[in-house]
């Protein structure tokens, strides 16, 4: 019921993969197989395809995405990109919080957090991504990791901004290893996430927010997934890497 009043969102994480002629050529092939999309589909795609992509896209249903941005307006921050740089492109979402971000590149809850408001700040919607690592869920504080995550990363973040915010459930174990969480796994920590949103916020705004499933989703596996009450759609890596899998996906969030 209340699924059914969410924003279903397919998003792609294509990571560092694709060079900028590549894109275009990804990106005219997912044209076709997401125009009759009954939900949202983004393409996440490096900084330096962001131009051809915007381009490649524009007049169709698919929006892009980058896949992080800095909290600083501008500054001596070498290598980083600001929002209001994406801003400008005509980007809408950007991804923060990536599980590879955290563990190969010092992300913490702290930068995820500023990351966030920064995006929200210049008018960014973000794809904030959190998960347990698989000794935490053999520990069995699966839900305490999420609730830290959840309570850090939306720290100062108001009812108004979590509701222009994408949650993606991401269990670590299961990005890029080909081992899926069961779709009950996902749903467990899909409801739990709305729950604590729930008890932050308020009913109203948990029941509002698009929560997502992402580790080794396909088109396999998708309908299944995407069929349980608190998986709102997906935060898909490989698999948004080719169009006909991807395509399936999107048709799995249509049918619901
Ligand atoms: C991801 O990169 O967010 C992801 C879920 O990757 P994969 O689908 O390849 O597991």
């Amino acid at each position: 019921m209340n699924k059914a009043k969410r924003q279903a969102v397919i998003a792609g994480n294509w990571k560092m993969n694709k060079t900028p002629s590549e894109a275009k050529i990804l990106l005219e092939e997912i044209i076709p197989v997401a125009k009759d999309a009954g939900c949202e589909v983004i393409a996440c795609v490096p900084y330096v395809d962001l131009s051809v992509a915007l381009d490649t896209v524009k007049g169709t249903n698919v929006k892009i995405g980058a896949e992080n941005c800095h909290w600083a307006e501008s500054g001596a921050f070498t290598g980083e990109i600001s929002t209001g740089m994406l801003k400008e492109m005509g980007v809408e979402y950007v991804v923060i919080g990536h599980s590879e971000r955290r563990q190969y590149f010092g992300e913490t809850d702290e930068t995820v957090n500023k990351r966030t408001k920064a995006a929200l700040a210049a008018g960014l919607k973000p794809i904030v991504c959190v998960g347990e690592l698989l000794w935490e869920r053999e520990c069995d504080i699966t839900e305490e990791v999420i609730a830290r995550q959840i309570k850090l990363d939306l720290y100062d973040v108001s009812a108004e901004d979590a509701k222009k915010t994408i949650i993606a459930y991401e269990p670590v174990w299961a990005i890029g290893t080909g081992k899926t969480a069961t779709a009950e796994q996902a749903e467990e920590v899909c409801a739990f996430i709305r729950a604590e949103l729930a008890k932050k916020y308020d009913e109203e705004t948990a029941q509002a927010i698009t929560i997502q499933y992402g580790g080794s989703m396909n088109d396999a596996n998708a309908a299944e997934l995407l069929s349980k009450e608190n998986v709102d759609g997906g935060l898909i890596g490989g698999a948004s890497l080719v169009a006909a899998k991807f395509g399936a996906i999107i048709d799995a969030a249509t049918k619901g």
